[in-house]
C-alpha cells in the first residue's frame, strides 16, 4: 500500500473510473496533508511574481502587481523577472514541505507535487498558445488595415484604380 510522502500514513485510494483502469495510484500526499496546500487562482495572482493577491492587503496591490514587484520594477531592474508562475501559497505547510525537501533532502516529495505541477504546466502552455493566436490575429488585422489604408490613399491620390462609380 502506498503511504503519504509527507506524514507516511497509508494512502486510501480514491475510487475513480481511472483507478479501475489502472489500479496503481501514483505516490503522493494524503488528503489531510493536501488540505494545507492552497492552490493560487491564476486570475488573482501578481502578474509578475505570481504571488496570491487574495492574501495581500489591497493597498499593496497596483494594477495587478504586488508592491514588491512594483518597487523592483521601479528600481532599474525592470524586466529582469518577466513572469513567475506559483502553484501554491507559501504558507506554514509549504514552509514545512520546503524544509523537508531542501534541507533534509527528501527529494521523493517532488512526486507529490507532480499532478498539480503538470496541470499548471499544461494550463500555461494552453494560455501561451491562445495568446500567440491572438497576437497572430491582431497582426493579420493590422496588415489588412494597412493594405486598406494604402489602397484608399492610392484612390484618393489618383495613382491607382478608381472606383467604378467615379465619373471624372
Ligand atoms: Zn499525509
Ligand atoms: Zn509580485
Amino acid at each position: 500500500m502506498n503511504r503519504c510522502l509527507l506524514c507516511h500514513e497509508p494512502l486510501i485510494p480514491t475510487l475513480r473510473f481511472q483507478s479501475l483502469l489502472s489500479p496503481d495510484e501514483p505516490a503522493g500526499f494524503c488528503d489531510s496533508c493536501r488540505q494545507g496546500l492552497i492552490k493560487i487562482d491564476r486570475k488573482k495572482c501578481c502578474a509578475i511574481c505570481g504571488r496570491d493577491l487574495t492574501i495581500v492587503a489591497p493597498s499593496f496591490i497596483s494594477q495587478g502587481v504586488c508592491f514588491d514587484c512594483k518597487r523592483w520594477e521601479e528600481s532599474g531592474m525592470s524586466g529582469v523577472l518577466q513572469r513567475n508562475y506559483s502553484v501554491y501559497q507559501y504558507n506554514e505547510r509549504m514552509k514545512m514541505l520546503m524544509t523537508a525537501f531542501k534541507f533534509r533532502g527528501d527529494a521523493v516529495l517532488a512526486q507529490g507535487f507532480k499532478p498539480d505541477f503538470q496541470a499548471a504546466y499544461n494550463q500555461i502552455r494552453r494560455d501561451l498558445k491562445k495568446a500567440e493566436k491572438r497576437r497572430e490575429r491582431t497582426g493579420r488585422m493590422h496588415a489588412q488595415s494597412q493594405k486598406m489604408t494604402r489602397l484608399m490613399n492610392q484612390v484618393k491620390n489618383g495613382d491607382g484604380r478608381r472606383p467604378a462609380s467615379s465619373c471624372t
